[in-house]
């Protein structure tokens, strides 16, 4: 099962990807996190990535293609895998399409996950992470908890750096300029599966799974 899920930020890309995840038992990739932990872990690539992260520009394509390369070499991703965050412009979708030529895959499904501008907003202003193990938490529909540590792991609930309403506005016109594109070229191949994103996480989720 080879899955793009594909949105604006804040379209619940994440929420769907962990659940298809343990439900298919196959990797969630996400190239947010990657770079976040690079940056959390001061490496090279962290350094070079840390103030595009912040500022809610994109990483070089080809920062992007070597990260997707070496990640889909892994031995988990050989059953299938669940794309969150890529691709996110059409060199990047191209390159994909070659490397899944080169790997013989050609039953991707590709997921759009449509979501109202303002409600995006909303959601990633009251978006809470935990810095140690990722659990994602919101202010408004899943509260963390009053000490500020987190249920699973007991590490800090933050906000994240790009969730503020200056950065998140300059993400979503990124996403429209640059990303939006690749909607199309999904679609113009045929395999793009459009849901609403604005419900509840479960209900998404049940729609998702009767669609694949
Ligand atoms: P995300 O966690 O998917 O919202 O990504 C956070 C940030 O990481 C984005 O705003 C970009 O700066 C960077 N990023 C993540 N995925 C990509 C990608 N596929 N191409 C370029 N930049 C990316």
């Amino acid at each position: 099962m080879e899955i793009i899920l594909f949105g604006a930020p804040g379209a619940g890309k994440g929420s769907q990807a962990k659940l298809l995840s343990q439900n298919y038992n196959i990797p969630q990739i996400s190239t947010g996190d990657i770079l976040r932990k690079a940056i959390k872990d001061r490496t090279e690539l962290g350094k070079k990535v840390e103030s595009i992260l912040q500022s809610g520009e994109l990483v070089p394509d080809e920062i992007i293609m070597q990260l997707i390369e070496e990640r889909l070499e892994q031995q988990d991703a050989v059953n299938g895998f669940i794309l969150d965050g890529f691709p996110r412009t059409i060199p990047q979708a191209k390159a994909l399409d070659e490397l899944l030529n080169k790997k013989n895959i050609s039953n991707l499904h590709v997921i759009m996950l449509n979501v109202d501008d303002e409600l995006i907003v909303k959601r990633l202003t009251s978006r809470r992470i935990c810095e140690s193990c990722g659990k994602d938490y919101n202010l408004i529909s899943s509260p963390p908890p009053a000490d500020g540590k987190c249920e699973v792991c007991g590490g800090n609930i933050i906000s994240r750096p790009d969730d503020n309403e200056t950065t998140i506005r300059n993400r979503l016109k990124v996403y429209y300029e640059q990303t939006s594109p690749v909607v199309d070229f999904y679609c113009r191949k045929g395999n793009l599966i459009e849901l609403d994103g604005s419900g509840l996480v479960a209900d998404i989720y049940k729609e998702l799974i009767r669609h694949l």
